[in-house]
């Protein structure tokens, strides 16, 4: 039986896009996610799908250096901070001590000092003065991208630094790359994730049809591995694994056999070390156009046919 938090989970992962959704995620930082969502739009696109690819690994995007891409026309995102009229303020402390975050202090008979780092913007403050002296002010969390390239739709989040708030603006990347989606027609959306198992990553998934969790043959890689196919259990989201790094020395490949297995999840896909990647990054030119016949490229188009058989409509090649 499904405990209540399970069943509100899956209640949660509503989709609002009509559009297929393969987010590629992974439990731990470094197991080259980026490498497969980015490999993976671009052999889509060059098998004639229609893709957008989310960059809403905010803290730390990285797809459109991958692409070579220049990022330009940002546009911010923006929450709520209080702004105190110090003239009206009476100094009563209601807005302190209803702040859950402690952005505001002040003692009382003084005007409330804000800490903005601290402030959550959840208006609290503003709801409970009762002379109106807090005003709406804005600050900006961070910055979205559009562009165009390799033929495919980029959209990227990225946290303004310093600002620690990035499941705003992993939200706020899902929910603008979706108005894209409704001005024009897509065949599939690629979202690259947050590694880990939090509130960003999980923003990133609610849309999902499909999690590709990307793992290296560690026992970090398949320790972190069993707590993403939890994850993906609870939300109802199907699953499938990736190892990268396949072929690494002393790799401990069985551990990730095991708990793919354990959790009835298939691994789809190996892809070996290959000196062509790091050749890859470094021209800014993805690896299935640059080097198509490397072994790790030639790993990474095999999941093309594989992805279109389940969501792009008469394309199983
Ligand atoms: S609730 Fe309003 S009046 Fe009271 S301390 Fe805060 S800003 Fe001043
Ligand atoms: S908006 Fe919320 S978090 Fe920010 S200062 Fe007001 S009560 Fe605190």
């Amino acid at each position: 039986m499904k405990s209540g938090g399970e069943a509100s989970a899956k209640l949660l992962r509503r989709k609002r896009v009509g559009v297929p959704v393969i987010a590629v995620t992974g439990g731990k930082g470094g197991t080259g996610k980026t490498t497969v969502a980015v490999n993976l739009a671009v052999g889509l696109s060059m098998k004639g799908s229609k893709v957008m690819l989310v960059d809403a690994d905010v803290d730390c995007p990285c797809c459109a250096m991958l692409f070579g891409a220049e990022l330009s026309n940002g546009e911010e995102v923006k929450t709520f901070k209080p702004v105190i009229d110090a003239a009206k303020c009476t100094g009563c402390g209601k807005c302190v001590a209803v702040c859950h975050d402690h952005a505001l202090v002040g003692l009382e008979g003084q005007v409330p000092s804000l800490f903005e780092e601290l402030c959550s913007g959840c208006k609290a403050c503003q709801l409970v003065c009762e002379v109106d002296a807090i005003k709406s002010g804005q600050k900006v969390l961070g910055t979205i991208y559009i562009t165009d390239s390799n033929g495919i739709k980029l959209v990227v989040g990225e946290l303004k630094p310093t600002e620690p708030r990035s499941p705003i603006v992993a939200r706020a990347t899902m929910l603008r790359a979706a108005e894209e989606l409704r001005k024009d027609k897509y065949d599939i959306v690629i979202v690259d994730t947050a590694p880990g198992i939090h509130n960003v990553v999980a923003q990133a998934l609610w849309e999902a049809d499909l999690a590709l969790a990307v793992t290296e043959p560690t026992p970090l890689g398949a320790h972190d591995l069993g707590f993403m196919l939890e994850l993906t259990e609870e939300l109802g989201l199907p699953a499938e694994v990736i190892l990268n790094k396949a072929d690494i020395p002393g790799g401990l490949k069985d551990e990730v056999v095991k708990t793919s297995r354990d959790r009835g999840v298939k691994i789809v896909a190996e892809i070996p070390m290959d000196e062509e990647l790091l050749r890859s990054y470094v021209s800014g030119e993805p690896l299935v156009r640059k080097s198509p016949k490397s072994p790790s490229a030639v790993a990474l188009l095999a999941l093309v046919p594989h992805i279109r058989e389940m969501f792009v409509k008469g394309g199983e090649t």
